[in-house]
């Protein structure tokens, strides 16, 4: 073996270990407990947690932890150690079926969105038992959810698994009705490519936006940045490298398939794309990505910055969810067939997704609100936020065909009939050239691209899964009841193609053209997270998640809040951030420098000859009008953040802060550039876009 293969998956309590370590019939209990999402019997739990805890210890470990996901979007561990105390006061290592099936985290302060009152702090978490436990930091970690004592969902995990089985109950119905007996569930699949910053690390330390607010509050734009292309698939510098190699062996050894490393657009830009795998598993695994790039960058002095927008003017960072429906018996759903059962059973899928994106093009919009992703949806780089679907024109022409009765094809003149007639073959890799589209087909998946670097993925999976669970269920329904399969798939492809149609777009998404076209077409462009959030609420949507048992109404509620909460606060925490770097180092500097340029101009003037001052004369005037309006500007910022808690409703104080305080922060920083452009190097207090942007060499 070499040696990847031998440390591929070490650090985790997988498949194989487990057949190893557990009793034969417990393993078998396990799995069949597993793939039926019963409950843990706690006389299993004691013998498997037994075997985890000798494991664990063998590989060094000391602490368990349940390891979750509460709302804030990142991880959260609590660590236990394993040591309980013995007679003759030794300590033996001990760890009950109860401690890992169920933790109880003082949780007081996540975020629940007023599902769990402080007082009542108690939430607990169960394992999630679909995904395995693993090593991380000599720690036993169980990845688990998180739950209120009353059942309700406080984490991304909960109403993810939720949304995963809602889209198997119903694909289900659907790969029967086409004679796939055998199929027992279906899964949805995900590969999460993922983008990120690495910077030095002395750098960093020099900006306070970056420390506080993970972006870069002003930068005047550097000489060079990424106009010639040239870092995009590059040659990558030998640290970068490093750390590439480290974060795929660490990688490898959770049994996370790191697959491609490659330079991005931007230059200090990179991505990784993992192997796809099951949803929940690809969600848990791109969390520990993001906590591994940060740690391991830190290892060899630089930072990883997973902001979507960590500098103006340059490409941002985003992440791309490629998903895809595969039954248990290994079939891509979203893979054309080659018999005429197959290729109805692909296009009805894919009618699927159609309508799911056009009837919930909100909730596709609103999985990827933040306020950090704002900055990136509609700017001019990224998918704007129009949400439109790109199939490709082979793919488009078929449908185009069908809706409208037209042969399809040159050799055979023959009208396609669902059912009867094989599609025909369109090669794959014509379908992946549009990368300006929010949600592409690429051949055998989709590839939804809105997505915010720093996200958790489980929110754009929960809206699609359950969207789509949605276009199946209404899907089976009719055909469950029909008396001509064929006859009625045809109808109801074609019927689907034409009220859905509007949502396929195979141009140039970011084209300003393309923003009116779609307005015509009536679809929704909501611009900042202050207009989208609102659309959770609608009934068609509460309806939605209560049918399909994804969100309750209050979790729904819960979800609002905390997110809408959650832009505020991040605009507060950068409006403060900037306040304080504009008083305590912008202007101070400045006016340094013009007290320079002053005693220069001083100087010249008692030159006994006549020495030209117009270079100090007309610095000082410009340099002080601008801190004039700095000044000015600032004092107005102070004055709007002493209004910013007196609002009752989240959703008006969210449009103040974007409307007031973000905008303010935005004229502040075209003055701020300004005054960087016209200062001595040496008396600007902070390195430059340039600096940062090429300080790892
Ligand atoms: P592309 O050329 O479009 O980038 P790749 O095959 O390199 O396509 O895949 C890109 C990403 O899509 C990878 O993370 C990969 O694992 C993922 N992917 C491929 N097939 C599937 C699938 N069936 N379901 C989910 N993700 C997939
Ligand atoms: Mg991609």
């Amino acid at each position: 073996m070499d040696t990847v293969s031998k440390y591929f998956g070490a650090n985790v309590f997988n498949d194989t270990i487990m057949k190893e370590r557990l009793p034969h019939e417990t393993y078998n209990m396990l799995q069949r407990t597993i793939k039926n999402g019963k409950h843990l019997e706690l006389g299993l739990a004691n013998v498997v947690a037994n075997a985890m805890k000798d494991w664990a210890i063998e590989q060094g470990a000391t602490h368990f932890t349940h390891w979750f996901q509460p709302m804030t979007g990142i991880t959260a561990e609590k660590h236990d150690s394993f040591i309980s105390p013995a007679f003759g006061g030794k300590v033996i290592m001990e760890f009950s079926g109860k401690e890992l099936i169920q933790g109880e985290p003082d949780a007081s302060s996540f975020p629940s969105g007023g599902l769990r009152a402080t007082f009542e702090a108690r939430g607990y978490t169960a394992w999630d038992a679909t995904s395995y436990a693993f090593i991380k930091d000599n720690t036993l970690c169980i990845p688990t959810a998180f739950c209120s004592y009353g059942g309700h969902a406080l984490d991304k995990k909960t109403p993810l698994l939720r949304s995963m089985q809602a889209l198997s109950r119903q694909a289900l119905r659907v790969v029967k009705l086409f004679g796939n007996e055998d199929v027992r569930f279906v899964e949805t699949t995900v590969g999460a490519e993922q983008e990120y910053f690495l910077i030095d690390k002395s750098v960093f330390d020099k900006r306070k936006d970056l420390i506080y607010t993970g972006r870069t509050l002003f930068g005047a734009k550097p000489p060079k940045g990424q106009e010639l292309d040239d870092h995009y698939f590059g040659a990558i510098k030998p640290r970068v490298l490093a750390f590439m190699k480290e974060l795929d062996e660490e990688l490898w050894k959770l049994g996370i398939l790191a697959k491609t490393e490659h330079n991005e657009v931007a230059p200090a830009q990179h991505e990784l794309a993992p192997i796809f795998t099951t949803t929940n598993i690809a969600a848990d695994h791109n969390q520990l990505t993001m906590e591994l790039m940060q740690k391991i960058a830190k290892k060899h002095n630089m930072v990883c910055l997973l902001h979507e927008k960590p500098f103006a003017g340059v490409n941002g960072s985003g992440k791309h969810n490629n998903w895809s429906l595969s039954t248990d018996t290994g079939v891509n759903l979203l893979n054309p067939g080659d018999t005429p059962a197959e290729n109805a059973q692909f296009l009805l899928f894919i009618c699927a997704v159609l309508k799911a994106v056009d009837d919930y093009q909100d909730l596709i919009r609103i999985s990827v609100a933040s306020a950090s992703n704002d900055h990136r949806l509609g700017a001019n780089e990224a998918p704007p936020a129009v949400v439109s679907i790109f199939l490709g024109t082979e793919l488009s022409e078929i449908l185009d065909a069908i809706e409208k009765d037209v042969p399809y094809g040159t050799k055979e003149k023959e009208m396609l009939r669902i059912g009867v007639h094989t599609l025909p073959k369109f090669p794959k890799d014509t379908t992946d050239r549009n990368r300006t589209s929010p949600f592409a087909f690429t051949g055998n998946k989709f590839e939804f691209r809105m997505l915010g670097s720093s996200a958790s993925i489980s929110d754009a999976n929960v809206m699609i899964n359950t969207s789509v669970a949605e276009s199946l269920m209404q899907f089976a329904d009719i055909l469950e009841q029909s008396n001509d399969f064929e006859a009625d798939l045809h109808k109801l492809i074609q019927d689907t193609i034409r009220q859905h149609k509007r949502i396929i777009f195979n141009g140039n998404g970011y084209d300003d053209r393309w923003v009116k076209e779609a307005e015509g077409r009536g679809l929704l462009n909501l611009k900042s997270t202050p207009d989208c959030l609102p659309y959770l609420l609608l009934e068609k949507n509460v309806k939605l998640f209560e049918r399909h048992k994804v969100f309750s109404p209050e979790e729904l509620r819960a979800q609002y809040d905390i997110q809408m909460e959650s832009y505020c606060k991040i605009i507060n925490i950068e409006a403060l951030t900037l306040l304080n770097m504009v008083n305590k180092d912008i202007l101070p500097a400045v006016s340094g420098f013009i007290k320079d340029l002053g005693e220069a101009y001083q100087q010249k003037k008692a030159m006994p000859f006549a020495a030209d001052c117009s270079y100090e004369e007309n610095l000082i005037r410009d340099l002080s009008d601008l801190s004039g309006r700095l000044y000015h500007q600032k004092l107005a910022l102070e004055k709007a953040m002493e209004s910013r808690s007196g609002f009752a409703d989240v959703g008006e104080k969210a449009r103040y802060f974007r409307d007031v305080i973000f905008a303010s922060m935005n004229d502040i920083r075209i003055v701020v550039d300004e005054m960087e452009d016209k200062t001595r190097s040496s008396a600007w207090p902070y390195p430059t876009y340039g600096a940062i942007l090429f300080s790892v060499k």
